[in-house]
């Protein structure tokens, strides 16, 4: 958590000296706590004080990279229980898991397909993040061999399973350097374990399926050995289990700043759910409360399709919403005798409207409104989506001058404008469309005569 001034005061010296360029102690503590200047500018301040605010600064749930600079899942770093008091900052990567027990030929098979899936939402990219793979064969030459035939395929970041130290140490010498996540240290092999992440400069995961206080004691134990980058699986693997398990987590972590249990936090749910189904159900589950990183046993489009979209929603900063570019849209190629429709900039309602449009084989101009990301309604309510609004940018965006009719189509939801908006187009003919956006192609084949 964030320090406040008043707090970063307590540990200055209150000299007052101005070495700082701040005339006072208190002046220099209020800039520390906005970050615009290093605490390291006070030359008096002592060593102990130093470590003392940077131990205090640090934040309460650990960020943890995994992968090189061009891929890598980031997570961690949250400071919030519920999306709606801030919003949340690192989204939870999805991974699959591989078994070094299936031939390497299937294994490739599986990571090209599962490294090319992408698919476009609101006019972004969403795709898996990584690949775990597991030492099922218990054979430290055959680990290695499939972690470096899949690192050959991708550069997504990789998970490493084994408790074996030996094979984890094989296959780190294939995976590395790329800051594979070493999974997992336990009670019985962590010092071994975590001599392997510091030697190759490693995030490492703990596990523990004897509560809380025995992960607690591992996750400190690897601290003290420097390695700050943990990554915590409690064992929680069914429903209930899990939602009270990763709650608890990020409440000591979060209310109680219980350092051993602030980092971030891996689940499988393919090990707690009985079928396909429930395994996605558990990653939703897991996505909103508080996996960092879900390890899926499973993969095809229908299933990650909506747990991609769920976590999209969940890491959307709730205080900025997703916006377009406010101006004219051609859809498809439009005529000048085109429908003109006109809709707000917030993304969801922009990529409905157009995505109908084009299925419905109606090429189009789409003027965008600037209501400062917001959807019909809501903007409408907030009293950024008015008739003064959409005949400016009709006016700005020189709409007339693409088309050789004058008939403009509002959202349905807006009907209430459409005698304001005849007043301020006195040249346009104001038709009102369908509420729904999937309504808009048989509205105009009923309506559009051009
Ligand atoms: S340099 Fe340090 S001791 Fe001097 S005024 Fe600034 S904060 Fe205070």
């Amino acid at each position: 958590m964030a320090l406040t001034g008043i707090e970063i005061y307590k540990y200055l010296p209150k000299t007052n000296c101005k070495k700082c360029g701040f005339p006072t102690c208190l002046a220099f503590a209020m800039k520390v706590a906005q970050k615009t200047v290093n605490i390291t500018i006070c030359t008096d301040l002592s060593a102990e004080s130093r470590a003392a605010l940077e131990a205090a600064g640090r934040p309460p749930i650990q960020l943890v990279t995994i992968g090189g600079d061009s891929k890598k899942i980031e997570v961690g770093n949250e400071t919030v229980m519920f999306r709606h008091e801030k919003t949340f900052f690192h989204p939870t990567g999805f991974v699959y898991r591989l078994k070094d027990t299936t031939p390497v030929d299937s294994i490739l098979q599986e990571v090209q397909a599962i490294a090319e899936y992408k698919v476009e939402r609101v006019g972004r990219f969403l795709a898996m993040d990584g690949f775990a793979i597991e030492n099922a064969s218990n054979d430290a030459a055959t680990f290695a061999k499939t972690v470096e035939a899949v690192k050959s395929k991708t550069d997504l970041p990789l998970i490493l399973i084994s408790k074996d130290p030996a094979a984890m140490e094989a296959a780190l010498a294939k995976a590395t350097p790329g800051k594979p996540l070493i999974y997992a240290a336990n009670k019985d092999n962590w010092e071994k374990m975590a001599d392997l992440a510091v030697k190759n400069k490693c995030p490492i995961a703990v596990t523990s399926s004897d509560g809380l206080s025995e992960l607690a004691t591992l996750a400190e134990q690897i601290n003290k050995k420097g390695i700050e980058e943990i990554v915590l699986d409690p064992g929680a693997r069914d429903f209930g289990t899990s939602l009270t398990t990763l709650t608890q987590i990020r409440r000591l972590a979060l209310k109680k700043n219980f350092r051993p249990l602030g980092y971030p936090i891996i689940t499988f749910p393919g090990e707690g759910a009985a079928s396909v189904d429930l395994e996605a159900m558990l990653a939703g589950q897991q996505v909103a409360k508080y996996a960092g990183i879900v390890v899926l046993d499973h993969f095809s489009p229908a299933m990650v399709y909506p747990l991609l979209t769920m976590r999209l929603n969940i890491y959307t900063d709730p205080q900025k919403p997703i916006q377009v570019t406010p101006g004219i849209i051609q859809i498809g190629t439009p005529k000048p005798t085109s429908p003109v429709c006109v809709t707000t900039n917030f993304s969801l309602t922009y990529f409905a409207i157009a995505g109908e449009l084009e299925a419905a084989g109606w090429a189009s101009w789409l003027v965008v409104c600037d209501t400062e990301g917001l959807s019909v309604l809501t903007s409408w309510a907030a009293g950024k989506f008015d008739a003064e609004k959409i005949a400016k940018t009709i006016k700005n965006f020189k709409v007339a001058d693409n088309v050789n009719h004058r008939n403009v189509v509002i959202p349905g939801h807006v009907a209430v404008l459409r005698g304001e908006l005849e007043e301020e187009l006195p040249d346009w003919k104001i038709m009102v469309g369908p509420r729904e956006a999937v309504d808009v192609g048989g509205f105009l084949k009923q309506n559009w005569k051009n």
